[in-house]
């Protein structure tokens, strides 16, 4: 029975309610009354300097991505846009994953790192390698990592992890800083989750991969993550360990997509009805050339177009979470989405092990093929001439924004009054300490213009006090 408070994962992501979902959407995707209707609760609503946005339910959303009315899609492209300029205005978060190690035990077929492959070189960093590693992002510019390891109780277990935390946060070198540490490891217990979270942790991020547990089950033949209800029952543990901003996210390829789009809604929900608050991200990965890896020998790949539709109902059905893009994608697929309604994207990520501390991008122990290889400079530079703000915020974290104060802050529409200022201040740090003179000529020009569009007054004379400051030598300051 579906249940969408039920803490058992085969209740919350009711396989048969996904059936009928499914169903359902089919036979009313030309149902244009009621499409229309859909969109309208989608709509932000204004109210005052305060926007509000309903957001759609799993049914919703699967009527409008059954849709191929080209009319409709355009209307949905609108949307999507209207909803990311409302919430998240021009800003783009900037940050880069940190492989930690590739020892895995797990079988999943759809990864290099999986334990049968044998010919792949096995590594994990020391924490002398961390600190290098540390180093070399921080001389990019970074202050947001994503920790990434593969789940192997005795060459990384939780102690490990939380080793590497300390040490990243430890380390200042010059005038960089790591000010927010997200995690991206195993399913793991309450109690685990509790450390990560005393360890200062951002948000806990695990891809569910496929939420069609047959599927599931057989892509994961092997180690602990074949326990489908385990996997997907860790961001309720999480929850309940006190980690309150947690990432979903789905690996597009590896089911059909339109079960993982309402499957991973229904997830949204769950956390929601229970715990009061979504999830905090959603990243949309798709499966890429990797090792011994053949995108191809998935049946189930989708289309730019396909996947540019799932971004921007995405967006439209859950307004608050920010929605993840990474390197996988080319420059031009990132151009499009991130109109559409994506926040984050990272920037020259290495998805190796010990990758940012080689000259060349070393390809041997890569999780997954990068497709965007610029530099960051580079990456920053092409968001501003698309209009976009590269920001490398991390305020609300460090204020103690996270979970449902930040979902109520943001709900409220207040968050915008913190979002521009921070993003201007993170990237004037980020011109003073790191940029190519090019870089620093465009970003400069950009501050100069965006000023302007901080409404208040008074936080738009802080915030000019703070660019000064920061052209003095000072920094990390944050509304
Ligand atoms: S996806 Fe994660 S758990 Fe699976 S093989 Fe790769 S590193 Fe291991
Ligand atoms: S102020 Fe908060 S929500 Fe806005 S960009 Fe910074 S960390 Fe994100």
């Amino acid at each position: 029975m579906y249940n969408k408070k039920s803490m058992k994962a085969e209740e919350f992501i009711n396989h048969e309610e996904v059936l009928r979902t499914l169903d359902y959407a089919e036979k009313n995707k030309n149902n244009l009354e009621l499409i229309d209707k859909i969109l309208n609760k989608a709509r932000p609503v204004r109210n005052g300097k305060q926007v509000h946005c309903e957001g759609l339910s799993h049914e919703e959303a699967s009527i409008l991505l059954a849709c191929d009315d080209k009319s409709v899609i355009d209307k949905i492209y609108k949307l999507a846009e209207e909803i990311k300029k409302a919430f998240y205005g021009n800003r783009i978060v900037i940050f880069a994953p940190l492989y930690l190690s590739n020892y895995c035990i797990n079988g999943c077929v759809y990864c290099p790192y999986h334990a049968k492959n044998t010919h792949i070189p096995r590594k994990k960093l020391t924490q002398e390698e961390v600190k290098a590693e540390v180093i070399a992002l921080q001389d990019m510019g970074h202050k947001r990592l994503a920790i990434e390891s593969g789940e192997d109780p005795v060459n990384n277990p939780i102690e490990y992890i939380l080793e590497c935390i300390k040490t990243i946060y430890s380390i200042k070198h010059k005038n960089g800083a790591i000010r927010r540490v997200n995690v991206n490891i195993a399913a793991t217990t309450v109690e685990n989750y509790r450390k990560l979270k005393d360890a200062g942790i951002g948000t806990y991020i695990l891809f569910q991969e496929t939420y069609h547990k047959e599927s599931y089950e057989k892509l994961h033949p092997t180690g602990p993550k074949h326990n489908y209800a385990y996997h997907t029952e860790a961001m309720d543990r999480a929850m309940e360990g006190g980690i309150d901003d947690v990432g979903l996210g789905v690996l597009f390829g590896l089911e059909r997509y339109k079960y993982e789009f309402a499957a991973l809604l229904m997830h949204a929900e769950h956390l929601e009805a229970v715990h009061g608050v979504g999830p905090h991200t959603i990243s949309v990965p798709r499966v890429k050339k990797a090792d011994d890896i053949d995108p191809n020998a998935f049946d189930n790949g989708i289309d730019d177009e396909t996947f540019t539709k799932i971004v921007a109902l995405t967006r439209i059905a859950v307004p608050y979470t920010g929605i993840i893009i990474s390197t996988r994608e080319t420059e031009q697929v990132r151009e499009k989405l991130l109109k559409l309604g994506v926040s984050q994207v990272s920037g020259a990520s290495r998805t190796s092990v010990g990758g940012y501390t080689q000259e060349e991008r070393p390809t041997d122990t890569e999780q997954f093929n990068v497709s965007d290889q610029r530099t960051l400079d580079e990456v920053v530079k092409w968001l501003m001439e698309q209009g976009h703000i590269p920001s490398f915020c991390t305020a609300c974290y460090r204020e103690g924004r996270t979970g449902d104060r930040f979902m109520s802050l943001c709900k409220t529409g207040q968050i915008q009054n913190c979002c521009h200022p921070n993003a201007l201040i993170t990237l004037k740090e980020f011109l003073e300490d790191y940029a190519t003179a090019k870089t620093k000529k465009v970003g400069e020009a950009l501050i100069e213009k965006e000023i302007n569009n901080v409404p208040n007054e008074k936080v738009r004379e802080i915030l000019m006090g703070n660019l000064k400051e920061i052209e003095n030598g000072s920094r990390d300051f944050r509304f």
